[in-house]
């Protein structure tokens, strides 16, 4: 994650600028234009330094010293990835984390307290897939919800599982939430090479897009074709059940996305012999070999 987001900070100079610019039509029109358009444009750049820049400043004094030796001890008893970083990588990957739990807020729903255990593993999945991409920026999402357990599918939310037998671990809520449930997001860290991560699964989804598609934004486009012809092909063999993915993957290519995800963290090896090009794509797209 960079401490000062060229594209976003770009992107916000920008919008800023033909605010200022759009604001400033009536003045040109009505001939007020040398002395009314100075102070618009003063007013938007006060905007952005007064509501954007602190953020940047904020991120550049929380990397310098990210984590407690506490958080770290956590880190190493929980997270498998973490102990085989280098001292460097440990060094950006606490950064991240650190940054990535101070812009966005966990809330435990009915009796899940959040303890710092909690924070640092939804942090460390979210992280983990964009490790190596330190360019990109998830998109602005809701609240984290830890819920206590699996949650019912019919629109209620509800854990009080009695009467279905269909129950979701995770899920991210158009409004923009992300549930997960506790229990399903510990046991992606006590078994961390069975192919299920709620948390890489539900973040996979995010950096899908505001339209889940299976074809991320972050995407190039000249990687558009291959990508595209690779995961039809798999796809289709999760359908005639030939796939290393579980069956989720062929309910639709934002699943397909998430499951192939989530094999690509924990199953590295077996995907990359039995679906070398998935794992290719992934590798690249990640810029990560989870192998190495
Ligand atoms: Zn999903």
């Amino acid at each position: 994650m960079e401490i000062f987001p060229r594209r976003q900070i770009e992107f916000r100079l920008i919008l800023t600028a033909l605010s200022c610019i759009l604001f400033s039509l009536p003045f040109i029109v009505t001939g007020k234009a040398l002395i009314v358009i100075p102070f618009v444009f003063a007013g938007g750049g006060l905007y952005y330094f007064v509501f954007y820049y602190p953020k940047y400043l904020k991120r550049r004094g929380i990397s310098k010293n990210p984590l407690t030796d506490e958080d770290r001890k956590i880190l190493s008893e929980w997270v498998s990835f973490y102990t085989s970083l280098s001292n460097e990588d440990k060094h950006t990957y606490e950064a991240d984390l650190a940054i990535f739990l101070s812009e966005h807020t966990i809330t435990g729903i009915d009796d899940v307290e959040i303890t710092r255990k909690i924070e640092l593993l939804v942090a460390a999945t979210a992280i983990r897939l964009i490790f190596k991409r330190p360019e990109w920026e998830y998109r602005d999402f809701g609240d984290i919800l830890i819920y206590p357990g699996g949650f019912r599918t019919d629109g209620s939310y509800s854990t009080d599982l009695k009467g279905t037998d269909t129950a979701a671990a995770g899920l991210v809520h158009s409004a923009g939430n992300v549930i997960l449930s506790l229990p399903h997001l510990l046991r992606g860290f006590q078994h961390d090479n069975d192919g299920y991560n709620v948390g890489y699964h539900e973040f996979a989804h995010i950096l899908d897009g505001y339209h889940p598609d299976g074809v991320p934004s972050e995407l190039s486009l000249g990687a558009y074709r291959p990508w595209v012809e690779v995961m039809q092909a798999e796809f289709e063999k999760v359908h005639s059940g030939r796939s290393i993915l579980r069956q989720y993957a062929g309910t639709n290519p934002a699943e397909f996305f998430a499951c192939s995800v989530e094999a690509f963290f924990e199953k590295p090896l077996e995907m990359k012999k039995r679906a070398p090009d998935l794992y290719k794509q992934l590798s690249e797209f990640f810029n990560q070999n989870p192998l190495s």
